[in-house]
């Protein structure tokens, strides 16, 4: 049994898990199957939305009506956390990196349609970010309002509840198609997602390893950050695990040129799965993760998905970020 924080119901829960069958890696037996987590709600779609229910329970715990969280221009985090604050009667404000785009579309659009205060920061300024958003709570403080500050993708101590639930709909999942997966797939960003897929693994003991591509930063960079962000929830909510000894496992070599820079490869892979799956992944996150999950199968023994018979990838959404990036595709 694991005593969860106060949580909000926001997502469409359970996701469906569902198994490719016309997609085929050559030479590669492993089934396939899709943890939909796209399919969260349709404005609030993909992983930010299972983490925002911690989040913004704290938020409210807190007294707050305002809500200060960060990212890049076309951040999943950002557009899920604004579309929430309007149906929550939350102000948002977004500090988003970069500048201004001639043309606001996909996740940016819809952070403006849900009302959000944006404020752009450019690129040689974005390290000081989280001191700016403390300037900022202070003053909405002096206006006699409450902000909270969510960091970058919602991946703290809080938001680290989100995958940890997960992990418990998972093993209902299993046991409903009577499965036993060797590995559980993810891209990693800002680290909350694989955190809690870690740590949830090991509370309710599923069967899979979780392997996680990084879409930026490095595997040193995960190691660290999530080993934090656990012994802050431990911390704070008094929870038993060893964060030294937790299995992270970050596979790199597939984020690219940089974070948010797709190959050819990429866009390829994403028009390859929707024409046989009918199932769309995205640029930035969820292609390069699959296209890594792909190439580590088709390794076999020597790649990092040694053994593997079944394994489940966490479609972790993004669907939004295809639009942005449409002239990616050979046929446009
Ligand atoms: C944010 C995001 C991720 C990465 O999750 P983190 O918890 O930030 O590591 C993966 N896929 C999509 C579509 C995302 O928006």
């Amino acid at each position: 049994m694991v005593n969860y924080p106060r949580r909000l119901q926001l997502a469409r829960l359970p996701t469906p898990l569902t198994p490719l069958t016309r997609f085929k890696i050559p030479g590669v037996d492993a089934e396939i199957w899709i943890k939909r987590d796209e399919v969260t709600g349709t404005e609030v779609s993909g992983n930010k939305i299972r983490k925002l229910e911690f989040n913004l329970a704290d938020a409210s715990e807190q007294g707050c009506n305002t809500v200060i969280t960060c990212g890049g221009i076309q951040s999943n985090h950002c557009r899920a956390t604004a579309v929430m604050g309007a149906r929550l009667g939350l102000k948002v404000h977004l500090l988003l990196r970069g500048e201004e785009p001639e043309v606001s579309t996909g996740n940016l659009l819809m952070d403006y349609l849900c009302g959000a205060e944006v404020t752009f920061i450019p690129e040689n300024e974005w390290s000081g970010h989280a001191e700016y958003a403390a300037r900022l709570q202070d003053s909405y403080a002096s206006h006699g309002d409450r902000a909270l500050f969510i960091p970058i993708g919602a991946s703290d101590e809080v938001g680290l509840w989100g995958y940890i639930a997960a992990c418990e709909e998972l093993k209902e999942d299993f046991a409903q198609h009577g499965l036993t997966p060797d590995y559980l797939v993810t891209a990693t960003g800002s680290g909350g997602t694989q955190a809690g897929l870690i740590v949830g693994s090991q509370l309710f003991d599923l069967p899979a390893e979780v392997r996680a591509f990084n879409v930026s930063d490095s595997a040193s960079y995960f190691d660290r950050k999530i080993r934090e962000d656990v012994l802050l929830w431990k911390q704070r909510y008094n929870m038993e695990i060893d964060e030294k000894a937790l299995d992270i496992q970050t596979v790199e070599g597939y984020l690219g040129e940089a974070y948010g820079v797709a190959g050819p490869e990429i866009f390829d892979l994403i028009a390859e799965l929707g024409r046989t799956e009918g199932l769309l992944l995205d640029p930035v996150y969820t292609g390069k993760a699959f296209y890594g999950m792909v190439s580590e199968l088709a390794k076999g023994e020597a790649g990092r998905l040694p053994g593997a018979r079944q394994v489940v990838f966490v479609h972790t959404g993004g669907l939004f970020g295809l639009f942005p990036q449409q002239h990616g595709f050979a046929f446009n």
